[in-house]
């Protein structure tokens, strides 16, 4: 099983895509590393999130709960603050890093609103490389806003030895939006194009299945259906900053236990879950994210082998290139016509809103506008 620890609902970027910094938790609210030692062991990837989760003091002693739990400890992060992460890469090289990156220079910072940020956090993730950092690298949303810049982006994380992760546009009720859409889709699924051809052509075995990811993003933004059905629920869960235990992070009615209120073992075979993994099974929302998505792409029986779907893509298309054919995606994408969306708007510098102070704030804190739809 995967698990994803939203460690705080606070943060200090101010995307144009995610609006969680307009509605932070209270820290003495968060879950406490008292609270995560009620999470079970042997969990394959286990990754520490936000919000920004370099805001919390006692990171340090979140990673000390939870790296004896996973095989993989990740720490996703707005790199704005390395300085934070190094101790814990001193101490645990191994624990993989990855930074939000939109773009090369200003344009990365005008999507995420942070001064500087591009800057900071490509000297931030040197500074872990040089702490002795084994697993690190960007991670960026692909959207209208940076198409022209996710080939550089791709370059200059290979050139520097870094990996790169991508995800698609998406809407999630702990976003607090709901435009989350391509204006348009055509241009979006051929840059995705491009990335999954060249990470096709690379050596790295993972960059194979990442194309294949890709290949999962392109669908979504194409709006098809999923290429491996939501495992949520089953393989997958998230802990919010109070302890609810959610199936994903895109539905807020899929909230199965609190770990401050309910032991581990309570949550996981209540009949909340087995009804929640049957609305799991009939979800319509066709999302494709790069938590649920990695963990749909993996076998159940053994979770560092691929399923069979992406494994039989990759040889396919490995093969292709050998004899120098194209690798097989969608041909149609030539052909859609775009649809019309929402442009986004920048936040450079905006002010976060005052914390939330009552029970109707806070709910919206926690559940966003989803059920205002
Ligand atoms: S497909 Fe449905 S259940 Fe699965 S992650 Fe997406 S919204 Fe959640």
């Amino acid at each position: 099983m995967d698990l994803t620890v939203i460690s705080t609902y606070r943060c200090d970027s101010r995307c144009s895509m995610c609006h969680i910094w307009k509605h932070p938790t209270l820290p003495k609210d968060e879950v406490t590393p008292d609270d995560l030692v009620k999470l079970p062991d042997g969990i394959d990837n286990l990754n520490i999130t936000g919000g920004e989760p370099t805001l919390r003091h006692d990171l340090l002693n979140l990673v000390e709960v939870l790296y004896p739990k996973a095989k993989t400890l990740e720490i996703s992060s707005n790199g704005l603050h390395a300085q934070r992460i190094e101790p814990i890469i001193r101490k645990y090289p191994n624990v993989k890093v990855r930074f939000s990156l939109e773009a090369l220079g200003e344009r990365n910072d005008a999507i995420r609103g942070e001064k500087g940020g591009f800057a900071t956090k490509t000297a931030g993730l040197r500074r872990l490389r040089e702490a002795g950092g084994t697993d690190l690298g960007f991670a960026t949303v692909i959207q209208d806003d940076n198409l022209d810049q996710i080939l550089p982006l791709y370059e200059m994380s290979r050139k520097e030895g870094f990996e790169f992760a991508t995800s698609a546009l998406h809407n999630a009720f702990q976003f607090h939006k709901s435009d989350n859409v391509p204006y348009d889709r055509v241009a979006t699924a051929k840059a995705l194009r491009g990335l999954i051809a060249e990470m096709m052509k690379s050596r790295s075995v993972k960059n194979w299945f990442r194309a294949y990811m890709n290949l999962g993003l392109m669908h979504k933004v194409l709006g098809r259906d999923r290429l491996i059905p939501c495992t949520a629920a089953t393989d997958f869960v998230f802990v919010d900053p109070w302890g609810d235990v959610f199936a994903c992070n895109v539905r807020p009615d899929l909230l199965m236990g609190n770990i401050r209120e309910a032991a581990w073992d309570q949550i996981w075979t209540s009949e909340a879950a087995a009804t929640i993994r049957d609305q799991v099974g009939s979800c319509s929302q066709n999302c494709w994210m790069v938590t649920t998505a990695r963990t749909a792409m993996r076998s159940p029986w053994i979770s560092s082998v691929p399923k069979l779907e992406p494994l039989l893509w990759v040889l396919e298309n490995k093969a292709r290139l050998a004899l120098g054919m194209d690798i097989r995606v969608d041909e149609r994408i030539d052909h859609l016509p775009a649809i019309a969306a929402p442009k986004r708007v920048f936040y450079m510098n905006a002010n976060i809103r005052r914390v939330p102070t009552t029970a109707a704030e806070r709910d919206y804190t926690r559940f966003g506008t989803y059920f205002n739809r």
